[in-house]
């Protein structure tokens, strides 16, 4: 097997066992990159000498048995949101192509803390609103499985590099669904954490009450590695609790039996296409075998989660948008009316669906609009969020599909309301502020395309539900 197609687990233990060089492996990746990614368009900016330089410090930290982390060495990518120093953050949009940061993000200085090598920044739905990458300023990611088919957003980047082997692992953000959704469409695990158990700091902000940071990754374990490096308090990110970070890595390893596991009958009463259907009914076989007891619940309100969904977060979209007025962020020309420079720049710099969104923001914040549309939709917030609190006393997680489809060809949804259907499965999470996974659970009969299950479960109960994952990738491994 070679060095790219191993798992983040799998390349840090050979690198710690000097069985491999951080260099060796860096090169490995980005020979992938350079034969392959201009067919998938996963990077928006590539950091190929400052990856080398990092891997021969990795190397000499190992040389001198001062390794800083089980992640020191390996390489990986950030979603373009994740503001660096080094090298620019576009969020994939024109308004911010030039800009560089003056400062690390949380997530990003935790991870070089740790040693891990930098690849590039990966591409993104402008602002990370959408779920295809096709808003994105630098052209769309294709699906490393069928490239005439998106991989799925906004962290589609992350989750083709991923699957197509150009790095060990990836860091995305997932608002609505944005980690979860490309993972199901390119066959790998992504995680969306709790809100607050990873900072956000220096992220660029979408929905700012929903908006999550984590990883992707070939696996559940790959997951659990990473986010060992990145949860925990910042002081510089008020919404992160003073609770303590489980040993991922190693509660993952308990098995399952005893367990039980909801089945949201909401979940499977909508039109679901029928290979992702047939997939999720043999997820539950699996979960059986492992000893789980699966059990049918309710969650009325969920079906109320889109609405309320796009409601809140174009709210909170129009005052996140207000800072890129061409003075602050964004270049405007210079030395014209304020009104002109403002006008100039956001004509210029945002794309329709940012667009869309601040105005539509812009209408529910609005006086005589606000009471009916968004408070009205914190209210209904707040009753989806009683369905899960209720739910997770009786079962201890649950499954249902991640999104309606497998990957969609590209082009084959533009309309921005089917686009918000990819959602219906995973936004109801960032509303009520639980963890979810996506995991991959089998292949579509004749196109062969992934399919992944979401597992979804309380609050800060990431080890539970990487657990859970872990368990169904090793039964689908062992069974092979
Ligand atoms: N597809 C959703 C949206 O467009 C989710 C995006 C996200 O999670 N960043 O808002």
């Amino acid at each position: 097997m070679s060095l790219v197609s191993k798992s983040l687990f799998e390349l840090s233990e050979l690198f710690r066992d000097g069985k491999a060089s951080s260099r060796e492996i860096t090169d490995a990746f980005i020979t992938e990159i350079e034969n392959r990614d201009k067919e998938i368009n996963s990077f928006v900016t590539q950091t190929f000498d400052l990856a080398r330089e990092m891997a021969d410090s990795s190397d000499a930290r190992r040389a001198n048995d001062s390794l800083l982390s089980p992640l020191d060495g390996m390489p990986m990518t950030l979603k373009d949101v994740v503001c660096t120093k080094e090298v620019r953050t576009t969020a994939s949009s024109n308004i911010l192509k030039d800009f560089v940061s003056p400062y690390d993000a949380t997530v990003w200085k935790k991870l070089k803390d740790a040693g891990v090598v930098l690849l590039g920044k990966t591409n993104t739905d402008e602002f990370t609103m959408g779920a295809s990458t096709q808003t994105s300023a630098f052209g769309v990611t294709k699906n490393p499985h069928d490239i005439t088919r998106v991989a799925g957003g906004s962290s589609g980047g992350s989750a083709a590099a991923v699957a197509a082997h150009f790095c060990a692992g990836s860091i995305g953000t997932d608002t609505g669904g944005s980690l979860r959704q490309p993972a199901h469409f390119c066959g790998v695990t992504g995680l969306k954490v709790s809100y607050g158990r990873v900072s956000r700091w220096g992220t660029i902000p979408m929905a700012s009450s929903l908006d999550t940071v984590g990883p992707i990754a070939q696996t559940a374990q790959d997951c659990a590695m990473i986010l060992q490096a990145i949860a925990g308090q910042d002081s510089k990110d008020s919404t992160t609790p003073p609770h303590s970070v489980p040993d991922y890595v190693n509660e993952i390893k308990q098995n399952l039996s005893g367990m039980k596991i909801g089945l949201p009958k909401e979940y499977f009463e909508n039109d679901i296409n029928k290979d992702v259907l047939e997939i999720i009914q043999s997820s539950k076989a699996i979960l059986e075998d492992l000893g789980v007891t699966l059990v049918d619940v309710s969650l009325p309100h969920i079906k109320y989660a889109i609405p309320a969904y796009y409601i809140i977060v174009p709210s909170e979209i129009s005052s996140n948008m207000s800072r890129y007025d061409g003075i602050r962020f964004g270049s405007g020309k210079k030395g014209e009316a304020l009104d002109d420079i403002y006008f100039e720049t956001r004509n210029k710099g945002f794309d329709d669906e940012v667009k869309r969104r601040i105005m539509v923001g812009i209408y529910c914040l609005s006086t005589g609009h606000v009471d009916g549309y968004y408070l009205q939709a914190q209210k209904v917030r707040t009753l989806i969020k009683q369905d899960f609190d209720k739910v997770f006393t009786q079962v201890d997680a649950l499954l249902s599909p991640v999104s309606p489809t497998p990957a969609f060809r590209i082009g084959e949804v533009l309309d921005p309301i089917q686009m918000y259907l990819e959602d219906m499965f995973t936004s109801s999470a960032n509303l009520a502020g639980i963890c979810g996974i996506s995991v991959p659970v089998g292949k579509t009969e004749e196109a062969g395309l992934p399919i992944g299950a979401q597992i979804l479960g309380p609050a800060f109960k990431e080890e539970r539900v990487l657990r859970i994952a872990h368990q169904i990738q090793k039964s689908i491994r062992e069974s092979r």
